[in-house]
């Protein structure tokens, strides 16, 4: 029997939106909450003059939202669900070939996309809940509207939101109109901690809710909490209250039965407490709801920056969020909501969520759009584009994985991959393990990447025996614990004696036999010998992580580190990042890996990557299943024992080296060549030139530039920085191959020869010589210093008969001399020999005289005069 239809808001809007919808295929409707947009725009689409005969589809955010709306409007329309009105979400399906109108979830969108392009036999598409923004939307609303420029101008799309910045959207659907309907709100009087609750959660739920209860409470009361676990956690603690006060304590979440969530949502002769995630905040409306007690979080996609897998992580929800929530209670007159969080909180919140378009990873999505034509994803015309690095990143990935060529082109394995509800990587995983015989256990690791732990609590490796901490694989326990818990037939109370978690593991089960439908294979794995199978599945992992394959540093090696002991360990990786092995991996003896999951560590502003889930690989395996990513390599290196350079010829794959051999020197490029040339020259520039020449006669050579910048200011001398004297050393690096041979060919001459020009040496040499003849005396030392005039040193009775000094620079310096007594001690220093032998000689003669009375000293040193 029909129940009667009652009037909603949205009602008076439909006249309208039906001659909107005629004039224009595009339209936005903006209504809040329970204002009825779910439940009666979708048929009302069905309308001859709208849609023909065609489909109307309705994509949904949430599953939940896509069931439950199914069956209220087949109840409306006065039918069961499957006949007019129908449903398919992930892995269900309820529809008859009498069906025009699918509530659809996003995804299956897509996937729908690619085997019908041109959405044959559909007249209508309806975003709902477009606010929510998940990536699926974003996606799907982009491929439509490119759909709708190409071959399906007729398309009708309508994009329904309870709030959303309207005017981009309006703009990108080429200017559509916008229908609003302003629903009439009422105020509702707003509750913060006045300081933050230590307590759990469930406590603090069941705390406000007497509390509602003393205000006599007359109405229904919702609850916003994070999940199912919460929930559970929250109805134990509601329980007693409930009993008293005769409450119906209710539940509302994805993972119960539609039955289960009907419950929820229909009126009931008793009040109504519900116990509900964030799909009451606006995908699902309870009529009879007074107040609200929100617990300020959620689980919120996000994904792993490591291996792009999907996380639901529990976060405080943005203030936008908070304010939905509120909202519930002011439906149909003045409410209160509890926030159990303090004002401070609220304040310090974000405005809005970021899209998901902007935070998750694209790879799926990425694909899916390939599939569905679009080359370039750079310059689609997305309604908000991601960021371009998030783009090439996805690519680059897809390529790796071998699912599209450079072109953006999907291969045929690509297109394999598709089939299945897994991030590209799993998809690939699987395929790789299903040719090789191990379909089942690739399918449940595929699962199991996904799935929260199957342990209740965390065994620490400390505690686990001491043969399960080391092998080759991270996944043989989640595996095994898997199988116990298939042996034992998902019992609750067996599983949680083992410290199983019986939910997770009924989870795991149905995804994974839902993958093994969609494989089509055998549910048993051929019978290959067990080693072998682990070793294809481990094959089959590294065919989903390309790009996360790891050396271990040799440096653990060398040290002799004990591999059993749990210390941790570090990785070098494809990509030449470097990272740590948790302790908890049991992976401790293999030195190539491939890394499934890590957790990101920050400390002192750096971030170190630990890695926590891993498979052993071997070298050879790279080699099988990607040929063309390895590449061979001539390597010079510094053997900084022998202080000589060597090349090996290196086996890559991307920047890990699986194997590498000495090469010898003979007919190397030019290329080669020049490396090795600027090897030798770091490790020289390393060991400081004065390795090579000697640092005094560099700076007796210094010290003559000096005299001569000084001395004639118009010419320009070198100034001998290091950087100078590295310049000179580089160009005699060119066919060395070691420091012996460099010491060989470099000296003070030759370094000098390449630092200045013949002119300027032989200028140097004319002007500042090294030496000097004079007086009898061969290659006697001119010593110069910086900043002083150069000088002289010999024997007094070596200047008789000399009227004055010997000049250099062409006449313009006299040197300074230095008169020696025959003990070698300086008895003068002068740059004035006439001076001198006028002035001071007669005294020095008469103490000379009698301390060497042998040695002759002339009354007239000036005669007999000799020349210079
Ligand atoms: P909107 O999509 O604008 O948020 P809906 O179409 O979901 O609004 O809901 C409109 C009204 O219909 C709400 O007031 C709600 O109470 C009622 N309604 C919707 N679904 C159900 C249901 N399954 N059971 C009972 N009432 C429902
Ligand atoms: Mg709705």
């Amino acid at each position: 029997m029909q129940e009667a239809v009652h009037p909603l808001p949205i009602d008076s809007l439909l006249p309208d939106l039906k001659a909107s919808l005629q004039k224009n295929p595009n339209l936005i409707i903006e209504a809040a909450p329970g204002a009825g947009k779910t439940t009666r725009i979708p048929p009302a689409l069905l309308d001859p003059k709208l849609s023909k005969n065609g489909e109307v589809w309705v994509l949904e955010p949430r599953r939940i939202a896509a069931r439950l709306s199914a069956r209220r409007v087949a109840e409306e329309l006065g039918e069961r669900l499957g006949e007019t009105v129908g449903y398919q979400v992930r892995f269900e399906e309820i529809s008859s070939p009498r069906t025009r109108l699918r509530f659809l979830t996003e995804g299956v969108l897509t996937r729908r996309l690619l085997s019908n392009p041109t959405l044959k036999g559909v007249a209508a598409i309806v975003l709902d809940e477009f606010h929510e923004r998940h990536l699926q939307s974003d996606l799907a609303l982009a491929l439509l509207r490119r759909l709708q420029k190409t071959t399906r101008p007729d398309l009708k799309l309508l994009v329904m939101s309870a709030t959303l910045d309207a005017a981009p959207l309006a703009r990108y659907l080429g200017d559509c109109p916008i229908l609003r309907s302003e629903g009439r709100r009422f105020d509702i009087a707003l509750e913060f901690l006045k300081q933050e609750d230590a307590r759990p959660l469930a406590d603090q739920v069941a705390s406000a809710l007497k509390k509602l209860i003393a205000t006599k409470l007359d109405g229904d009361v919702l609850v916003f909490l994070p999940g199912a676990a919460e929930i559970r956690r929250a109805q134990d603690a509601c329980t007693e209250i409930a009993a008293q006060e005769n409450l119906l304590l209710t539940l509302l979440h994805g993972e119960l039965s539609t039955s289960e969530q009907d419950r929820a949502v229909r009126p009931a002769a008793q009040r109504k407490v519900i116990l509900s995630t964030n799909v009451a905040e606006t995908s699902i409306t309870i009529d009879g709801v007074v107040a609200v007690i929100d617990s300020g979080l959620a689980r919120i996609a996000e994904h792993s920056h490591w291996s792009g897998l999907p996380t639901l992580p529990i976060q405080r929800i943005s203030q936008a969020a908070a304010i939905q929530r509120a909202g519930r209670a002011g439906r149909t007159r003045t409410g209160i909501c509890l926030r159990l969080y303090t004002e401070m909180d609220f304040t310090t919140r974000r405005a809005f969520e970021t899209p998901e378009i902007q935070r998750l990873d694209l790879a799926g999505a990425a694909l899916e759009l390939h599939a569905a034509g679009v080359q370039d994803l750079m310059h689609f015309d997305w309604f908000e584009s991601p960021d371009a690095q998030a783009i090439a990143a996805a690519d680059l990935l897809l390529q790796k994985l071998s699912a599209i060529k450079c072109n953006g082109e999907v291969t045929t394995l690509g297109t394999k991959m598709l089939r299945y509800p897994l991030h590209p990587r799993q998809s690939r995983l699987l395929l790789e393990a299903a040719a090789r015989g191990v379909a089942e256990r690739g399918a449940l690791i595929a699962v199991l990447m996904n799935e929260r732990d199957l342990r209740i609590r965390k065994v620490s490796t400390a505690t686990r025996p001491k043969a399960q901490a080391m092998g080759e694989s991270d996944f043989v326990e989640p595996e095994e614990l898997f199988w116990q818990a298939q042996y034992l037939k998902f019992d609750f109370q067996q599983l949680q004696a083992r410290d199983i978690n019986p939910g997770t593991a009924k989870a795991i089960d149905r995804a994974h036999k839902q993958l093994l439908r969609l494989l089509g294979q055998p549910a048993a794995d051929n019978a290959t010998k067990i080693e072998e199978a682990d070793e294809q599945i481990r094959v089959a992992i590294l065919a989903g992580y390309p790009d996360r394959v790891a050396r271990r540093q040799e440096s653990d090696n060398a040290l002799g580190l004990d591999f059993h002991s749990a210390s941790k360990m570090t990785l070098k990786f494809s990509n030449g990042t470097v990272a740590q092995l948790a302790s908890e991996s049991a992976v401790r003896s293999s030195e190539y890996l491939v890394a499934v999951e890590a957790t990101e560590k920050q400390a002192n502003r750096s971030v170190t990557s630990i890695i926590r889930t891993a498979v052993a690989i071997q070298p050879d395996w790279l080699l099988d299943l990607f040929p063309d990513a390895i590449h061979e390599h001539n390597q010079v290196i510094w053997n900084a024992n022998q202080e000589r350079v060597e090349v090996v010829s290196q086996m890559l794959y991307d920047q890990l080296v699986l194997d590498e051999s000495r090469v010898d020197f003979k007919n190397l490029s030019s290329e080669l060549e020049r490396e090795i040339a600027n090897t030798l020259f770091d490790a020289a520039r390393k060991r400081g030139w004065q390795h090579f020449v000697n640092s005094e006669d560099m700076a007796r050579l210094q010290a003559r530039f000096d005299f001569m910048q000084r001395t004639f200011p118009e010419t320009i001398w070198p100034s001998l920085e290091d950087d100078e004297i590295f310049a000179a050393l580089k160009s005699y690096c060119k066919g060395k191959r070691s420091f012996r041979e460099l010491c060989e060919s470099v000296n003070l001459a030759s370094v000098s020869q390449t630092l200045f020009s013949y002119e300027q040496r032989s200028l140097l040499n004319r002007m500042a010589p090294e030496t000097i003849h004079f007086a009898g005396r061969k290659n006697l030392r001119i010593n110069y210093e910086f900043g002083q005039a150069p000088w002289i040193a010999s024997r007094l009775q070596d200047f008789f008969g000399l009227l004055t000094g010997p000049k250099i620079a062409d006449g313009r310096t006299a040197l300074v001399l230095h008169l020696l007594a025959p003990n070698q001690r300086p008895v003068q220093i002068t740059q004035d020999l006439a001076g001198f032998w006028e002035r001071t000689y007669p005294q020095v003669r008469r103490e000379l005289s009698r301390r060497y009375p042998k040695h002759s000293w002339p009354e007239d040193p000036k005669y007999p005069q000799k020349k210079l």
